[in-house]
């Protein structure tokens, strides 16, 4: 491992100034960070400690949004009563996460911010856009099976985004917080993950010196159920092949509103917008939420290995749709 200066803020200002000036990065959890400090694919010299920060809280909001502080763990978060209660599509996708050591050491902000689980990303020699822009992507003429995309690929980077909380998120629909130099803004959670396009090495919309502190979901839909399929090859402690979020609202027996979104099979936590709109106004059912999948996927890209995702995917959004909807 290289050497870094390290360094503990006690105040969100005091973050964004210690980040400035050389490369840097804020730890929280340290569960994604430290991993790739010690594989030498991150090398901050700067590690900027923000645990210190009052950033712990989930608050309602009176719009009844639900403030959520970057430093809340996934445990908590997963366990508030508030989530259970209104937004069990997200402590479902929590709880399906890494390990229970893992998720109480893991924060919002972190789980936004976490990186590509690509063993060519990760193995720090193989020729990786995103690790090395212009050398090239492995993936793509390689081992493509598991952690890669069907949805948002580009001829620079195939590799699929890793989080389940922020599947949930997208369904929901949230705004990210952020502070940087010149004060805070807002970033819609949708607009956070960027697709690789030509320039896979920038993930996220967050300038350089900018500290997450919030993400605020949005009020939940009237009556909705809501739930959060993950597909894998053993049932811990893996990675989605694919999974998918749903939120549905009904009356009687009609589709009033639905949210459905992707994880897995995207380079970012991915929302199928356009199958959200198939299912408004029909009756529930197997042929309306077949559509509704067929579409989701109707711009897929499969790579040499990992095609068997499609009719996977299709199947994490027939069979949550038909869950949230049973009696
Ligand atoms: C073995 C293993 C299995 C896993 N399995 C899963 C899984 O199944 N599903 C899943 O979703 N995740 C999984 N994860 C990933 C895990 O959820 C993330 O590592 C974790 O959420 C990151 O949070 P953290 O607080 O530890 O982040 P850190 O490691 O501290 O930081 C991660 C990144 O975010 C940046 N950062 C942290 N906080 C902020 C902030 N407030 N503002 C701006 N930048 C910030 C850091 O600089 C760093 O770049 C797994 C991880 C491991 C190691
Ligand atoms: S898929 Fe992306 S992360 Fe993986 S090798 Fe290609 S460029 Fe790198």
């Amino acid at each position: 491992m290289r050497n870094f200066q390290y360094q503990k803020a006690d105040s969100v200002d005091a973050a964004v100034t210690a980040h400035r000036g050389q490369p840097s990065s804020f730890v929280a959890g340290g569960t994604t960070l430290l991993d790739l400090v010690k594989l030498d694919v991150m090398r901050p010299e700067r590690v900027v400690d923000v645990n210190g920060l009052p950033l712990y809280d989930v608050e309602t909001l009176e719009d009844g949004r639900l403030k959520i502080g970057a430093m809340v763990s996934n445990t908590d978060l997963a366990y508030h009563p508030r989530v259970s209660a209104h937004y069990s599509v997200l402590a479902e996708a929590l709880l399906s996460g890494a390990s229970t050591s893992l998720r109480n050491k893991a924060t919002t902000g972190g789980n936004v911010m976490q990186r590509v689980r690509c063993p060519y990303f990760r193995d720090g020699v193989s020729d990786c856009n995103k690790r090395a822009p212009g050398s090239g992507c492995s993936a793509i003429g390689g081992h493509n099976r598991s952690v890669h995309a069907v949805l948002g690929t580009s001829e620079q980077c195939i590799a699929s985004h890793p989080s389940d909380m922020c599947v949930a998120m997208a369904a929901i629909g949230a705004t990210v917080v952020v502070s940087g130099p010149n004060g805070e803004r807002e970033i819609d959670f949708l607009d956070f993950h960027l697709l690789p396009g030509d320039s896979p090495d920038r993930e996220h919309a967050l300038d350089t010196d900018e500290l997450i502190t919030h993400v605020v979901l949005d009020a939940p839909i009237n009556g909705n159920r809501s739930h959060y399929l993950k597909l894998r090859d053993r049932a811990s402690y893996q990675f989605a092949l694919a999974s998918a979020g749903v939120i549905v609202a009904t009356d009687n027996g009609t589709i009033r509103d639905a949210r459905i979104a992707l994880g897995g099979v995207g380079t970012k936590p991915w929302r199928a917008q356009a199958a959200e709109k198939s299912l408004i106004g029909q009756s529930i059912g197997e042929a309306a939420f077949t559509k509704a999948a067929q579409i989701a996927f109707a711009d897929a890209r499969p790579y040499s290995q990992n095609a068997f995702k499609i009719p996977l995917g299709q199947q994490a959004i027939v069979r949550s749709l038909t869950t949230v909807t049973q009696a």
